[in-house]
């Protein structure tokens, strides 16, 4: 598996659950360590089924065949983040509200424990204490109060809580694993700032915006088991990849799995096109080889960022790369996550498309 983020990760857990020996070989952190907190797995299966060019419907499986993989891999992926110390709640099929650090809402479906007491359906009702910390520059527990009561309709309101020791121009980051201060306010639930220890039962944190604490909690937990490494060529024969290279080491697999994210990852190289750097694979805008539009998608970039941001990766339904012709140059390899393209990454399947196709992605590549 190459890529230390959600999808290798996903891959790696079913590739050994299929009796597989398992590889994975990361680089450094990437969006999954930036993950705001709520994670967006899926909205209407239904609905992406229609989309050719969605990575879920490329896998050529009808709506039920996908609900139950994705009951499988969710509930696999708690139960191995619960064993690293993680608790999360909620499925894929359910869904709540979430208020981020300025107090605006996100949809998600499965949530770390301490953010999931935050459901803003469930706040309805309760007083708020949102709690700001005065030595902390970038974040205002005032503003987030407003946005609370202006846009939620709930009842909150905001505690200064000094923490004297913080470093001068202190910033959000640095309430980074420190036990939650206890307000004075009594009776009320308590909103904290992403980052806190040992929150109080009525206690619950914000979503975050990047650096994130959440995503870096994710990131650790999902990093224990890899090797640091970049990979940087590969061997190949006979339309197989036979092994992969970092500076100082060679892997030898039966079977690859590249789940290298997107531009932050490291899986795909924006310039004025886009490209993978990796095994040179192409790469589609909307099932067209992103080669033959020219500096459309460039143009694109800077007047709608998030339809440039579907550019990616084509699979077919064995999640093999394809080539532009639409045949497959390798066998042996899979692809997952962020790296494919055809779907909105920002999204309600930001987590949804990382999760199942790396999850089948680990399970194709385990037959092999
Ligand atoms: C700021 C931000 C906030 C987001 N918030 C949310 C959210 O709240 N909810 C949600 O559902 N989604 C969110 N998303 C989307 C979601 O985080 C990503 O879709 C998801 O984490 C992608 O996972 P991934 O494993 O495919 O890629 P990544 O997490 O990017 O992992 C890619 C991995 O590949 C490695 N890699 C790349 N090239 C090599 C190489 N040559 N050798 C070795 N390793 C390599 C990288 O080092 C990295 O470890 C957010 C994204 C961003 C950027």
């Amino acid at each position: 598996m190459i890529g230390g983020g959600i999808a290798g990760y996903c891959a790696a857990l079913a590739a050994r659950r299929d009796g597989a020996e398992v590889t994975v070989v990361a680089r450094a952190p990437g969006a999954t360590a930036l993950y705001a907190g709520g994670m967006e797995i899926i909205d209407e299966i239904e609905s992406i089924l229609q989309r050719p060019n969605h990575p879920l419907t490329r896998l050529g499986i009808d709506a039920v065949g996908l609900a139950t993989e994705l009951d499988t891999a969710v509930s696999t992926l708690l139960l191995a983040l619960r064993k690293e110390g993680l608790k999360f709640e909620g499925g894929w099929r359910s869904r709540g509200l979430y208020a981020d650090i300025h107090g605006l809402a996100r949809p998600a479906n499965v949530v770390p424990e301490t953010v999931a007491r935050g459901e803003l359906g469930a706040l309805s009702g309760k007083r708020v204490a949102v709690i700001g910390v005065p030595e902390v520059g970038d974040y205002d527990a005032r503003s987030t109060a407003l946005a609370l009561k202006e846009l939620h309709g709930i009842d909150a309101f905001a505690e200064e809580v000094s923490i004297a020791e913080l470093p001068t121009a202190a910033a959000l980051t640095d309430l980074y694993g420190r036990r939650a201060p206890a307000p004075r306010a009594r009776g009320a639930a308590i909103a904290y700032p992403p980052g806190f220890t040992n929150l109080p039962d009525d206690g619950f944190e914000l979503l975050a915006s990047p650096p994130s604490p959440h995503g870096w909690r994710l990131q650790q937990a999902i990093g224990l088991g890899a090797v640091r490494g970049e990979i940087i060529s590969f061997e190949t024969a006979r339309g197989r990849v036979t092994a992969a290279r970092s500076a100082d080491r060679t892997f030898h697999a039966d079977a690859i799995v590249l789940a290298t994210g997107r531009h932050i990852g490291g899986g795909l190289h924006a310039a004025r096109s886009t490209t993978e750097p990796l095994l040179g694979l192409s790469v589609f805008y909307e099932g067209r080889p992103a080669e033959s539009l020219g500096s459309r998608l460039h143009h694109l970039k800077y007047i709608d960022a998030s339809e440039e941001m579907r550019i990616g990766l084509m699979t077919d339904r064995r999640l093999h790369p394809l080539d532009k012709d639409g045949s497959v140059p390798y066998a042996n390899l899979y692809a997952a996550g962020a790296v494919l393209g055809g779907y909105d990454y920002a999204g309600p399947c930001g987590f949804g498309v990382p999760i199942l196709t790396g999850w089948l992605a680990g399970r194709y590549a385990a037959k092999q």
